[in-house]
């Protein structure tokens, strides 16, 4: 297809999608244009920025026909700042536009015909977000600057505030880069690898209310530490735990092997539901949880756990599904990869008190059909895999052994589809597909899904 537009081209169009990067997309006698800050629905005068064999991209002139849900982005730094994509469509309006994707995914994809719910949403959605990594830097007049990055690149928009994160990331934001020179400490420098203060992480318990603060540094000595420290607890009063981590690497990973001690605790203790984490520097933990919650308790709900059952949690990262199981199932067997987290899930499993969680590091998709082996088997299987979705081998080891329920927690709907569609046609149905919005403004969305063993015929 040779592109029926060209490069400066103006032109009106109608916008009929939007993509996973928050662009509209028109199409043009089915080429395809993206364009940025065009919403679904729209008519728009554009300009063609860039034409390739397949698709091209444009920005928007004038919106002519304004989308109803179009709305004022609240966050001055929206258009310049990757963290979000759609704070100029309504909350209303990104629900709606996050179930209709779930739906048309499904079906275009999976052919699965299960209802799929109304996303469950935040009623408050702003300041949901427990952890900011600021990155640190200067500008060219040597001043201190921290925000986030601009989409798909390593420039920071320098900001004072971040409408979905905390109020005490807000105080680091605008108070420590002011701060800086005075203390005299040096922003880091990605190009030249000089200067000090690489990023500030900052992490909140929302139940607790415990902040800890993680200084990312090139080099575990600096002599401003005590002042670092002190303009910390001034900025941010409520801190329980100042850490230090030490990144001497010429890299763009945030964080180093090395964390220490500067003041308070060591970690914050958070919970979702009835259930304590322990959240040290480095730990994974959902970024939402309020919204986990609701997640999690839906799983349980799909999970359906009367008490005599034995349930296996795949791709279980530091155990919040399964502890969340377990205070309903008889016993649950979480595995993951990484074996940092597995230590996370033991100690956390430990911390409150429960004696029917068994976790083991290693691949899902070997270590489950061990399990089947050695006679661990499993009423109920939970699997929360990464985008890539369930590994073959996992998927073949469920049709194998079939478990009565599957529960299919997914931050892909496109892979999930895809995996359903497997499932459906080795004997199980889909019986109802819930999206949770995890991620306010962006374009992300988490759906739990519940499966049942269809009767042999
Ligand atoms: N259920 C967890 C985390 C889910 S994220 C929670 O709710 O917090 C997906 C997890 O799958 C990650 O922790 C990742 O490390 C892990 N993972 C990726 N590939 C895996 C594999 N082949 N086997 C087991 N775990 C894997």
């Amino acid at each position: 297809m040779s592109a029926p537009v060209k490069k400066n081209d103006r032109l009106t169009v109608y916008i009929e999608d939007l993509t996973h990067d928050g662009n509209g997309v028109a199409k043009v006698d089915g080429y395809p244009l993206f364009i940025q800050g065009a919403l679904p629905n729209e008519t728009a005068e554009v300009h063609v920025l860039k034409t390739l064999k397949n698709y091209g991209f444009a920005k928007v002139v004038e919106i002519l026909k304004p989308s109803p849900d179009r709305v004022e982005a609240p966050c001055e730094y929206f258009k310049q700042c990757g963290g979000c994509q759609l704070q100029h469509l309504s909350y209303e309006g990104q629900l709606k536009w996050k179930e209709n994707m779930v739906r048309n995914v499904m079906q275009r994809i999976g052919k699965i015909d299960a209802p799929v719910l109304p996303v469950k949403g935040m009623e408050e959605p702003w300041q949901y977000r427990n952890k900011a990594q600021i990155p640190f830097s200067s500008n060219e007049a040597g001043q201190a600057i921290a925000g986030f990055y601009k989409t798909k690149s390593h420039s920071i928009v320098d900001m004072e505030r971040c409408l979905i994160q905390t109020g005490e990331a807000d105080a680091i934001l605008a108070g420590l880069k002011k701060e800086l020179a005075t203390i005299g400490i040096q922003p880091y420098n990605e190009q030249t690898h000089e200067g000090m203060l690489r990023h500030l992480v900052i992490r909140k318990a929302r139940a607790t209310g415990e902040v800890m603060v993680v200084l990312v540094t090139k080099k575990k000595k600096f002599p401003q530490k005590e002042a670092a420290v002190g303009t910390i607890q001034k900025l941010v009063p409520n801190v329980t735990s100042i850490m230090q981590n030490v990144n001497s690497d010429k890299t763009n990973v945030i964080f180093g092997d090395e964390t220490v001690n500067l003041w308070g605790k060591d970690v914050i203790i958070d919970t979702i539901g009835d259930v304590r984490f322990e959240i040290s520097a480095r730990s994974f933990y959902q970024v939402n949880p309020e919204q986990t919650e609701v997640l999690y308790k839906q799983a349980l709900d799909y999970a359906d756990l009367q008490g005599d059952e034995r349930v296996i949690d795949a791709y279980c990262g530091i155990g919040t599904i399964s502890l969340f199981l377990a205070q309903k199932a008889k016993a649950v067997m979480g595995v993951e990869i990484v074996p940092q987290a597995i230590e996370d899930a033991k100690r956390n499993a430990a911390l409150n008190g429960f004696t029917n969680t068994y976790f083991e590091a290693g691949p899902a998709e070997e270590v489950i059909p061990r399990w089947y082996k050695e006679g661990k088997e499993a009423d109920v299987l939970v699997v929360d895999p990464p985008r890539k979705g369930c590994d073959d081998a996992l998927l073949t080891t469920i049709l194998e052994q079939r478990p009565k329920r599957v529960v299919y927690v997914s931050c892909n709907p496109a892979t999930l589809a895809r995996d359903l569609r497997i499932l459906e046609d080795g004997g199980y149905q889909t019986q109802e597909i819930q999206p949770v919005d995890m991620f306010p403004h962006s374009t992300h969305v988490e759906v739990v899904t519940e499966l049942t063993l269809k009767e042999r015929s």
